[in-house]
């Protein structure tokens, strides 16, 4: 597959030279996508430029392209969905629901109605609040959700009158191509570009003179080099980064009721969410019959091609991290943890990993310090719930978590306590396009969903009419 183009002002553009996209089912190359040069980046920019100053007039005009991209989404879901499972390894039902959720996305915040805001109206004058969009906005995704996390920008940033230029990762370009092709015709020239380049295809955009803003989703690493970036010209800035969520059960919670839902919690996407469940800390009087539930599901779960009739987990996504996903696991053993599940690769082809559940491991051990982001979950043993908390909240890390038991106002006081910017209680992983969506510490800066997310796409003006 040779015939992917970006989108640069409504125009499809061939790179000057391309790059290879691998399969991680079978390890090997299928595709090419197009390298951006700087000059394809400089029009790029000068079209999301150009595009601004009609764009950002009407919001009526808006709201009826964003109906119609997301319908037009729908229409393209049969040639975006296997190519997401092609790129990206997620079985074609899991693509299917991306696919949609962008639609959703695009639906939700068209639709979205926000008060308006006058904080004075008196005899001196009337003072209201309103939110003016921000102008070119730079979004760059990272691998996991190549769709759903880039329309967790598009759609916002539209709706509040912005324009695009969005740069996928180099592992999962072609679902964004695809897109800039999809909506090409829906959506006015220069409104959403589409690039697709290496590592250093981002830095070139968030350096460049042309966005206002740049929104990010992907490594903590990244991020501060991307923060670093945009500090010299002041450019706005959303950052959605890693995450180590820890889940906390407590001692009344029934293992036969949370294990399937704290497995599901973990394995989503094969471990690869920002937000899955990273470390599980458990007490002493369950540790034995949770262990075993989760191996039990563990063992049962299909891993295959993502194409293939009930498949539950793909590969994982790219080399580099099915590497890491193996080192850490390695390192966990070599250090005295038990595999109750898994603890290895799949023999043949492509990036596949056993699901695997370590126990006999403590903090300390890099599996639990790091984000593994990949089909492994280390179970430890807490003393109390003090204990508990103390280790969960004991690193930089601060993007969701979750506490489980019998009791959901037990369990919701100690959600509270839990330094992140989701807490759930008796479930793990739940999102919408209406619920706020941000890392506390180093997981992030901003929000993204909700009217929370679309502020994040706006600027404060204050019009003040004298009386
Ligand atoms: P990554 O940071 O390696 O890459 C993300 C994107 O940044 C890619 O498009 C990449 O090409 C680009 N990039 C790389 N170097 C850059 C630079 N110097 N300047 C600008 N852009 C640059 O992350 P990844 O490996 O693709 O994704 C996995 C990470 O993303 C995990 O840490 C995961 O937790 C995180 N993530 C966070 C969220 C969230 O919403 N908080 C969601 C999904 C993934």
């Amino acid at each position: 597959m040779t015939d992917f183009t970006m989108t640069i002002g409504g125009k499809a553009a061939a790179g000057a030279a391309t790059f290879g996209v691998v399969n991680p089912a079978t390890g090997e190359v299928f595709a090419q996508a197009p390298e951006c040069t700087a000059d394809q980046l400089d029009s790029a920019m000068s079209a999301a430029a150009d595009a601004y100053v009609t764009w950002r007039k009407d919001e009526d005009t808006r709201r009826k392209a964003m109906l119609a991209a997301a319908e037009a989404i729908v229409a393209a879901a049969s040639e975006l969905t296997p190519l997401l499972t092609a790129e990206q390894g997620k079985p074609l039902s899991q693509a299917a629901t991306e696919v949609y959720g962008s639609a959703a996305w695009l639906k939700y915040f068209a639709g979205l109605e926000l008060p308006r805001e006058i904080i004075q109206d008196d005899k001196r004058g009337l003072a209201e609040v309103v939110r003016r969009p921000i102008g070119p906005v730079a979004a760059i995704t990272p691998w996991n959700f190549p769709l759903l996390l880039a329309f967790w920008k598009i759609a916002p940033a539209l709706r509040a009158g912005n324009t695009l230029v969005l740069k996928p990762s180099p592992f999962t370009p072609l679902v964004s191509l695809k897109i800039g092709e999809v909506l090409r015709d829906v959506l006015p020239p220069g409104v959403l570009n589409v690039v697709s380049g290496g590592n250093e295809l981002g830095g070139l955009m968030t350096a460049h003179p042309v966005p206002r803003k740049v929104s990010f989703t992907g490594s903590i690493a990244t991020g501060k080099k991307v923060a670093a970036s945009a500090a010299p010209d002041l450019k706005r800035v959303t950052l959605e980064l890693g995450g180590n969520d820890a889940a906390i059960v407590l001692d009344d919670a029934d293992p036969a009721e949370v294990a399937g839902k704290i497995f599901d919690g973990a394995f989503a996407n094969n471990g690869q969410v920002c937000s899955a469940i990273k470390r599980l800390y458990v007490p002493e009087n369950l540790h034995d019959e949770l262990v075993e539930a989760l191996a039990a599901k563990a063992k049962a779960a299909k891993v295959g091609d993502g194409t293939a009739e009930g498949t539950e987990l793909g590969p994982i996504n790219n080399r580099p991290q099915y590497e890491r996903v193996s080192e850490l696991v390695a390192d966990a053993v070599a250090g005295g943890a038990r595999a109750a599940a898994g603890g290895k690769s799949v023999d043949g082809p492509g990036y596949f990993f056993e699901p695997t559940i370590l126990d006999n491991i403590d903090d300390g051990a890099r599996i639990v310090d790091e984000e593994q982001f990949g089909p492994a979950l280390p179970v430890i043993v807490y003393r109390d719930v003090d204990d508990a908390l103390r280790r969960a909240n004991a690193t930089n890390f601060g993007l969701s978590g979750s506490v489980w038991s019998a009791d959901t106002d037990r369990a919701a006081a100690v959600a509270a306590e839990l330094e992140c910017g989701t807490a759930w209680v008796n479930t793990h992983l739940v999102l919408s396009p209406s619920q706020p969506f941000a890392g506390t510490k180093w997981s992030g800066i901003g929000v993204e969903n909700g009217p929370w997310g679309y502020y994040g796409f706006t600027e404060i003006q204050v019009i003040y009419r004298a009386k």
